[in-house]
């Protein structure tokens, strides 16, 4: 068995065995989108396919070979027929125009090795307007023997046009006995993150090697501290400098999500770092905050991309989330107030019309 394979990930069989079958067929689409949340190896997936369909004798299993030329090429990633894109300034940025108009000269190039010639995309949900649009063009009419992977996990974001060109491949989370064996084999100490990576084993893996667990306990705690007045904005904004917003931010709607599960379902909170400090916090606030602050945590997401003051735009935040849970809070108190006279009125017989206002 190569090391490749050895890198396979279980549940990704099914998908892979009608990706192979389309190649075995010679009926590859000209455009593939590979979708799924974080930590469930769309990359790997996308790379695996590349592989096969470069290889100059792929196996019968649908794999490349992993011995000839274009198999060793492409692992040392010189293959001439591949090509890929992604964020050129950091792992989260924009892919911009210039990337894939150079992806679709590629593309309109011949192929050195008489096969497929390959593209890859990877964030493609990263692609600026004008990135994406501008691709859209080649998908329309699309050179032969090209293939265009995109690999996105927000594809929703992507212009409803360039969609509809792409063979969807939507991976989801494994079952969880799948998720936990998997990752009893590869990072026993990341099976109890597993709810909290939301089902996906690879999340859960970069979340127990990142040290994410005492992370995100310590942001429940800021954000219970915050609501309980103990514990200024501008001061626990001091406890992330250096943290990176992107990461800060994904850690922040990892706890809002989180926050919001333990509202509406039964959370499996025993399995989540920072439980006693969530539970706290859950009891705290009235949940019909949440949805706005959300909204914007998202909308401060999307402006990333621009200089930003990584300690200001963490104490907003903090600070925003003070006033959307202090409002919350009054009204919350109010509806139990009232709740406990009305019971007070029923107990006693009283009319509740009584105890209104
Ligand atoms: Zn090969």
């Amino acid at each position: 068995m190569s090391a490749a394979q050895t890198d396979h990930l279980p549940w990704h069989q099914p998908v892979w065995d009608r990706l192979a079958a389309c190649h075995r067929r010679g009926r590859v689409p000209h455009a593939i989108a590979v979708v799924g949340s974080a930590g469930l190896g769309k990359s790997r997936l996308a790379i695996r396919f590349a592989q096969a369909l470069l290889c100059a004798s792929p196996r019968s299993d649908g794999d490349g070979c992993g011995r000839c030329r274009c198999c060793h090429l492409q692992a040392a990633g010189s293959h001439p027929d591949h090509y890929a894109v992604h964020p050129e300034s950091e792992p989260g940025g924009p892919i911009k125009i210039d990337q894939i108009r150079r992806l679709i000269e590629f593309l309109m190039r011949s192929s050195q090795y008489g096969g497929y010639r390959v593209t890859l995309v990877d964030p493609a949900d990263r692609m600026t307007l004008a990135a994406a649009n501008s691709l859209l063009k080649t998908l329309e009419e699309p050179p032969a023997a090209a293939v265009l992977i995109l690999v996105a996990r927000q594809f929703s974001q992507l212009p409803a046009t360039l969609r509809s060109r792409c063979r969807l491949v939507q991976l989801q989370p494994p079952p969880a006995v799948l998720a936990r064996e998997w990752l009893a084999e590869h990072c026993p100490e990341a099976i109890g993150l597993l709810a909290l990576a939301g089902g996906a084993p690879l999340r859960a893996m970069a979340y127990a090697q990142a040290g994410t667990e005492g992370r995100y306990a310590a942001l429940i705690a800021d954000l219970l501290a915050i609501v309980e007045g103990h514990r200024s904005p501008v001061l626990a904004a001091q406890n992330w400098t250096g943290i990176g917003l992107r990461d800060w931010i994904e850690l922040l709607q990892l706890a809002l999500a989180e926050l919001a599960r333990a509202a509406f379902t039964e959370c499996e909170l025993d399995r989540i770092p920072g439980r006693a400090d969530l539970q706290t916090l859950t009891e705290r606030i009235d949940h019909s905050c949440l949805h706005d602050y959300m909204e914007e945590v998202v909308a401060t997401r999307r402006i990333l991309d621009q200089p930003l003051n990584e300690q200001l735009v963490i104490e907003d935040l903090f600070i925003r989330w003070r006033t959307a849970t202090r409002g919350a809070r009054l009204a919350k108190d109010r509806v139990s107030g009232y709740a406990a006279k009305v019971a007070v009125g029923r107990t006693s017989g009283d009319s509740i019309g009584l105890y209104q206002g």
